[in-house]
């Protein structure tokens, strides 16, 4: 037996783009075949609104799944068999698709949906679940109908040349096709948030690029390491990444060496968005992207983060900013980052923490601090000793 098998692949968000819808289905068509490019003999084409991958029955499918599950775009997948469009064939291959059930599921109770995209053809919905249902009852002695709580439901998708048969819809991250919302700068640390953040934008279709910075001999080669391994699993949904790196420590230095304690952080901070918006310029990033969150520490008041933009001209995107810490946390687990990130390395914010940090920081009082730094110089120097890293997908 070598005949092929079947993914639906459903394309939520992307289908109501109106005039758009074809581009980004294009799109979204294109990342599902880079996703899996590693599998031989896979095909991607979408007709009649669905994406159907097509893939030769030696491969996994619960691999071909998760590849296809990674890209976002993807609202649902539903491993299918194919017949003709008449109800003799129709039923034919109900039976095998239950009888292959029962044999690995164990289902015993079942309910047909069944749906008519192709209007001409001559049974109506309803009437096509009764006999289809009645067809398979005959079929695989073991089964009973159950309307109200089935084992399983058995999906019919009548359309013009054929017909999809079905029982699972695997959720999908849904959200936009990558490359389709432009390329944001994500501010990486080895923490839970930053990952996250770059996730979140990255499933609105945005490309991404990395910056992080070390404080290096401060923090180890070590704790690069781990944020290296972190943008890897980033790239895994969102492709290579590149990322500079920079040591952040001539200019933690400077800033301890002229201005008040209290508040080094909120200055390192006005530092970290400077350098960021220079290497976003460079990669052709419009936005900066960093792991924020409304109230989670001193340099994350309303107050701080109103002196931490306002150095800056790109706008900075903070798609954690409301979210609750647990709620970032189930987002990381989701993903796969947790793990990684709660890895204890150090940091280069924990360099230098202040004991008693600012929490409402006043503009003027920042700025006469900055007076007494070169910025323009310390932010050209760290620029120019980015080191650059390419993350591939782990
Ligand atoms: P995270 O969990 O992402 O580290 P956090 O809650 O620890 O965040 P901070 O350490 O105050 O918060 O950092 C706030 C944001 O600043 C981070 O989410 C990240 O975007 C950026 N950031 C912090 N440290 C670094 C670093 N070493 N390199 C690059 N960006 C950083
Ligand atoms: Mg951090």
């Amino acid at each position: 037996m070598n005949e092929e098998k079947i993914l639906i692949v459903r394309c939520g968000e992307v289908a109501l783009k109106g005039m758009n819808k074809p581009y980004f289905e294009r799109v979204l068509v294109e990342r599902i075949k880079r996703n899996l490019k590693e599998f031989h003999g896979v095909t991607v084409k979408r007709t009649e609104g669905l994406i159907f991958v097509r893939y030769p029955h030696d491969i996994a499918q619960n691999k071909l799944i998760h590849q296809v599950g990674k890209v976002f775009g993807v609202s649902s997948i539903s491993p299918a068999v194919e017949s003709e469009s008449n109800m003799e064939s129709i039923a034919a291959e109900a039976i095998k698709f239950m009888d292959e059930n029962i044999a690995a599921h164990g289902t015993k109770t079942f309910k047909v949906e069944a749906k008519r995209a192709d209007k001409a053809f001559p049974i109506k919905s309803p009437d096509i679940a009764r006999q289809i249902g009645a067809e398979v009852l005959k079929g695989c002695k073991v089964l009973s109908v159950d309307v109200h709580k089935p084992d399983c439901h058995l999906f019919v998708d009548v359309r013009r040349d054929k017909t999809y048969i079905y029982r699972d819809k695997i959720q999908g991250f849904g959200g936009l096709p990558l490359g389709t919302n432009g390329k944001g700068m994500v501010l990486l640390s080895g923490g839970i948030d930053s990952p996250v953040a770059a996730w979140m934008m990255a499933k609105r279709g945005m490309l991404i690029e990395a910056i992080h910075f070390h404080s290096y001999p401060y923090t180890s080669p070590r704790a690069q390491k781990k944020v290296e391994e972190l943008a890897g699993i980033v790239a895994s949904y969102c492709g290579r990444i590149n990322m500079s790196v920079i040591n952040l420590l001539p200019i933690q230095e400077e800033i301890v060496k002229n201005c008040p304690e209290d508040e080094t952080t909120i200055l390192v901070r006005r530092f970290m968005m400077r350098i960021g918006e220079r290497m976003a310029e460079k990669a052709g990033a419009m936005m900066l992207i960093t792991g924020e969150n409304l109230g989670q520490v001193a340099s994350q008041t309303a107050e701080a983060l109103v002196v931490t933009d306002s150095c800056v001209k790109m706008p900075v995107m903070r798609p954690l900013i409301a979210m609750d810490k647990v709620d970032i946390m189930d987002k990381a687990k989701e993903i796969g980052t947790y793990e990684k990130s709660i890895e204890p390395y150090e940091d280069c914010c924990t360099v230098f923490l202040p004991k008693h940090p600012v929490t409402k920081p006043k503009l003027e009082n920042i700025l006469a601090s900055e007076a007494k730094l070169d910025v323009d110089k310390l932010v050209e120097e760290a620029v120019n000793s980015a080191e650059n890293i390419s993350i591939y997908p782990n």
